[in-house]
């Protein structure tokens, strides 16, 4: 028979998921963090419900999410996308933490910015498709993001067809990774082609990606082990646009030791969110 949740159920279970810090003994994963996931603009409820039952199905630990809808949202939807995720980690405050949205064609981005991780209490800031990430618009924000140590999450997608204006790829990941190898760069999608995303960023040691958006077969995923080491691999969804078990079967059947997915689950989101870890610099080529 179908179990069906509750959102009761499942936030008495996460909370005590978290507080035991998830184990599962078959599989060896001692815990999983899911470091791309969203509450899209007007969806809260059924978004956060979606989420929350996510994590107790699958025994997600921690989730970091980000408000989105429009490509080239106005002050006032930034700021609602903001609040949205900041209402989210206050009500989930052991399972949720955030990334503050901003778009660089706003005139206030600095400030949305420096709300987001100074009041709000984010742990680092989303990028999506208004500009590309290599813009000069773009510079001010990442040099407020390497004073705060955070990563920034860089939606990166290469597509053969309907690529969006302003939409990024692995190219301008590079070129952002090159003038600021100090910076904590996120390529999210794998780059959407990997074949093209993983190529462009390979020399650049201060960019990681993440898997999520369940395009991708379990090839890429080795493709890209061998192209960048594991430990350069964030473990993502991009819920609930996307599928979680799509994600987490792509990692379960590629070719990695235990310790790799141990990696890739959640020790290199653990790190790269630290604010006392800091690129190696010297890296990049
Ligand atoms: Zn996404």
């Amino acid at each position: 028979m179908k179990q069906v949740y509750t959102i009761g159920d499942c936030i008495g279970d996460v909370t005590s998921n978290v507080r035991r810090g998830h184990f599962r003994k078959g599989r060896g994963i001692i815990m999983i963090i899911d470091m791309h996931t969203h509450v899209w603009g007007g969806q809260y409820e059924a978004h956060t419900r979606d989420l929350l039952k996510a994590c107790e199905l699958y025994g997600i630990s921690k989730m970091y999410v980000s408000g989105i809808a429009a490509q080239y949202p106005d002050e006032q939807q930034i700021g609602q996308h903001n609040l949205d995720v900041y209402r989210f980690m206050k009500e989930y405050p052991e399972l949720v933490e955030g990334y503050c949205y901003a778009t660089p064609r706003n005139g206030n981005s600095l400030d949305v910015l420096k709300q987001g991780i100074e009041e709000y209490g984010m742990s680092g800031m989303k990028l999506w498709i208004a500009t590309y990430c290599d813009d000069p618009l773009v510079y001010p924000l990442v040099e407020q993001c390497i004073e705060y140590n955070v990563p920034i999450l860089l939606h990166s997608f290469h597509k053969a067809v309907n690529q969006l204006p302003d939409e990024t790829v692995g190219t301008h990941v590079a070129n952002l990774s090159r003038r600021y190898p100090e910076a904590k760069l996120i390529m999210a999608h794998l780059g959407g082609n990997c074949y093209h995303g993983i190529k462009a960023i390979r020399s650049c040691s201060n960019v990681w990606v993440d898997i999520s958006g369940s395009l991708f077969r379990r090839d890429e995923i080795d493709y890209t082990v061998k192209q960048i080491g594991a430990d350069r691999i964030l473990f993502g969804s991009d819920m609930p646009g996307c599928t979680y078990v799509l994600n987490f079967g792509q990692i379960e059947e590629a070719d990695l030791t235990p310790a790799e997915k141990e990696l890739i689950y959640y020790i290199n989101t653990l790190k790269l969110f630290d604010r006392g870890f800091r690129p190696a610099l010297g890296g990049n080529k």
